[in-house]
């Protein structure tokens, strides 16, 4: 009998060196052979007649080899093939394939699935590149005997059929998955472990693991095709539930440890409220004071405070988290904010000077290009509780930075902060004695001396207050269930007084035009941005590219404005002279790489010309533009393309012509890229979902958090403690498996 957990050579047929392949394709034992799925099925049983198809339509057909052979035309190689069906005949088509030369054999039965298409000249139906599958050699003795042949072959036709992704280069091929899945289904032992409880059970009707894991492969007989193509079927649902069900329900779990841990209840009294009336610059939007509301409720409880403020690009999240900042100020603790870049460190630090400075609180900018001598200095300052408001890059983190008194951390646009990473997060911080310890507030280390005015006495160790804000505009439901451990507020509105942006999209052969219109805009007393796509700040040639476009600019067709260039590569004193000219107006015109991609915030900037449009992602497109359009005046964003736009570069480009709102730009991104992309868990190396696809399944993705809450919130009549400890177990036992792989790499 075979375990779930079986390593996957002892299944039959799968000697070491498959086992290898197999291993590559990231299946080591029993389990991950059968959650390789078919990505897709073929109604064998019922293919086609050959007489009855139509131009257009997807079909199986099942027929018998009847000639082929290669011939040439002047352009290619173009291998045919006949398949007769009686009398009826179909040509199948493939280009440039001389591999396919001596595969055919007369009298074979094959099976073919393709677009049926007319020829024009003779209006006779063709396949072009059919996917085939030999089924039986004609007269084929071979080792099998008759009656194995028989099984194998009832594999074949005469019913729905599973198609696998070949693996190995084709060694491993469909057929091959087929009869090695089918006989690791055979051989399974007949008690998998039941995790989910009954009663959720019940309420979404899901069938037995084993049910699921043979009807996955091999659908009964009456099974609905479509809904074996949509990943509908209930052998389905049970696999996806099954696994979102216990990502939730660890989510759900790390939240309560988290509720239960002691925070700092911060005190919200007049005085405080009469500090953060004081430094506001302007009237805030009904979003952000409502959003303030929820952060600072979180703040007075007595338990740390997990919350995402999650608000589109220029949606005023800076000044929340200023004002969150100064509740924890007023209450005698120390803040730390922390930025992705130094740029965006060092503009923090400009406008919390600009806005707090004045109101007499203390603050100082950390980050990791500092003089040694200066950095230790600050960090003096830092461990004796005088600077209250901590900003820098995350080195801010990694450096063990030692507070006298840290009460909050806000970290700011995490907009590539995958759910994988945050699982990771809650990994790290679920192990051992450091499980009271906050993933973020972790590393800080909590220094012994008390911050002097410190407002209450409490128990140490407390853990700081965690905010993090994004720039990730993702569906309210689907955050809510990613994020599950978190907290979710959202900045909806726009402050008051924004022209929409107007975008457009021109071919960089009418660039004397785009620069026309640029320097009218500077003649009016503008700002403008020319952002050249340079990736990965590593990448020589791009910026050498970037650099070349700069010198044009500011030699020749700007030669009388005032040009600078801000690359990632420049030292950080040349890119804090160079962003400070601009802030200050000093500089015209900014030539820029994607350096500039996240928070920087210039309001007389209102033109924006983006080079090579069409190499950016949607996201990260969106984001470029959010530097503009911050202001009253009316903006412009320019997307310039040069050479050759894919089809998919093109809708990327539409969408951003189309609409300036970010959530329906993130949800033609997470279409266009996939989740994987999306949210960054290709990046962070760690694996998808197997079965799940959380756009596709954000209904059962929504089932899952609900029916884990359920699960926690205690046994009672429907759920015993047994059937929670159980969940529990497989919770645990899941999310070591999904970390035994990423720590790996
Ligand atoms: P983001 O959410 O992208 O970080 P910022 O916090 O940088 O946005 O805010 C964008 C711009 O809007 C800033 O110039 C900021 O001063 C301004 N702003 C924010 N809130 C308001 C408001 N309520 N009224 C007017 N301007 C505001
Ligand atoms: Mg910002």
């Amino acid at each position: 009998m075979l375990e779930l957990s079986t390593p996957v050579q002892y299944v039959k047929g799968v000697g070491p060196r498959i086992a290898d392949i197999l291993a590559g394709k990231g299946i080591r034992s029993v389990g991950d052979l059968l959650y390789y799925l078919p990505f897709r099925y073929e109604d064998r049983l019922n293919p086609r007649g050959i007489a009855e198809l139509r131009p257009g339509e997807m079909a199986t057909i099942i027929g018998e080899v009847r000639n082929s052979g290669l011939f040439r035309t002047r352009r290619m190689p173009i291998f045919q093939l006949t398949v007769g069906q009686g009398r009826a005949r179909l040509r199948c088509l493939w280009f440039n394939a001389t591999y396919l030369k001596e595969k055919f054999v007369p009298g074979q039965m094959i099976a073919l699935y393709g677009k049926v298409e007319e020829d024009q000249r003779n209006r006779e139906l063709q396949i072009i590149q059919p996917q085939f599958e030999i089924l039986g050699d004609a007269g084929d003795g071979g080792e099998a005997g008759a009656a194995e042949k028989k099984v194998a072959e009832s594999l074949e036709i005469g019913r729905i059929v599973p198609i696998y992704e070949s693996a190995g280069q084709g060694k491993l091929t469909p057929r091959w998955f087929r009869r090695v899945i089918r006989t690791a289904l055979d051989s399974l032992t007949p008690d998998l472990p039941e995790a989910i409880p009954a009663v959720v059970r019940g309420r979404l009707g899901l069938v037995s693991p084993r049910a699921a894991l043979w009807n996955v492969h091999w659908p009964e007989p009456g099974e609905s095709f479509e809904e074996l193509q949509s990943r509908r079927t209930p052998a389905h649902i049970r696999l996806i539930f099954d696994e979102l069900f216990f990502v939730e329900l660890g989510l759900e779990l790390k939240r309560r440890q988290q509720k239960a841990q002691t925070g700092i209840p911060f005190r919200l009294d007049e005085g405080v409220r009469a500090a953060i009336k004081k430094i506001l610059p302007f009237h805030p939007t009904a979003a952000q004071k409502r959003v303030l509301k929820e952060i600072a409720g979180d703040m007075e409880k007595p338990h740390p405070m997990r919350r995402l403020l999650q608000g589109d690009v220029g949606s005023g999240k800076t000044i929340v988290g200023f004002e969150a900042a100064i509740i924890a100020i007023e209450n005698g603790c120390q803040v730390a904010l922390m930025a992705p870049t130094e740029i965006l460190a060092q503009q923090h630090y400009f406008s919390a000077r600009r806005i707090l400075e004045n109101a007499g609180y203390r603050i100082v900018l950390l980050t990791g290009s500092l003089e040694p001598e200066r950095k230790k200095e600050i960090r003096r300052h830092i461990a004796q509780g005088n600077a209250q408001l901590v900003i820098g890059t995350h080195a801010l983190l990694e450096e063990k930075v030692e507070f006298a008194k840290l009460g909050l951390v806000i970290v700011d646009e995490q907009h590539r902060f995958g759910v994988m990473q945050r699982l990771k997060l809650m990994k790290k911080s679920s192990e051992g004695e450091e499980s009271s310890r906050a993933a973020l507030g972790r590393t800080f280390r909590q220094g012994s001396g008390q911050a002097g005015e410190s407002a209450r006495p409490h128990t140490s160790p407390a853990e700081p207050d965690v905010l993090v804000m994004t720039a990730t505009p993702i569906p309210r439901t689907l955050a809510l269930t990613l994020y599950g451990d978190l907290d979710l507020s959202v900045l909806d509105e726009l402050p008051p007084g924004r022209t929409p942006i107007v975008t457009k999209c021109v071919s960089d052969e009418e660039s004397p035009k785009v620069w026309d219109f640029l320097r009218k805009q500077v003649a009016a007393g503008h700002q403008a941005y020319v952002v050249y796509p340079v990736i990965s700040e590593n990448e020589e040639s791009e910026l050498k590219a970037a650099i070349k476009m700069y010198r044009e600019l500011s030699g020749h067709v700007f030669a009388d404005l005032k040009v600078g260039l801000l690359h990632g590569r420049l030292g950080a004193d040349l890119k804090d002279q160079v962003m400070g000219m601009f802030q200050k107006g000093e500089l015209q015109i900014l030539v820029a790489t994607t350096v500039i991609e996240v928070g920087v915030d210039v309001t007389n900037a209102t033109v924006m010309v983006i080079e090579h449009a069409e190499r950016f992602g949607l996201a990260q497109l969106h984001q470029l533009r959010g530097r503009i359009g911050r202001g009253a005046a009316k903006s412009y964003c320019v997307l310039m393309t040069g050479g050759n736009i894919t089809e998919e570069g093109q809708r990327r480009l539409d969408a951003m012509v189309r609409t300036n709102d970010g959530f329906q730009i993130a949800e033609l991104d997470l279409e266009l890229r996939g989740p994987g992309e999306f949210f960054g868990t290709r990046q962070a190396g760690m694996p998808d979902f197997r079965v799940a696809n959380i756009i596709r399944d954000a209904q059962l993705l929504e089932a899952a958090k609900r029916e884990a809450a359920a699960v926690l919130a205690g046994p009672n009549s429907e759920i015993s403690s047994e059937e929670i400890s159980r969940a529990l177990v497989q919770m645990r036992a899941r999310w070591q498996h999904t970390y035994g792989l990423v720590e790996v790499g």
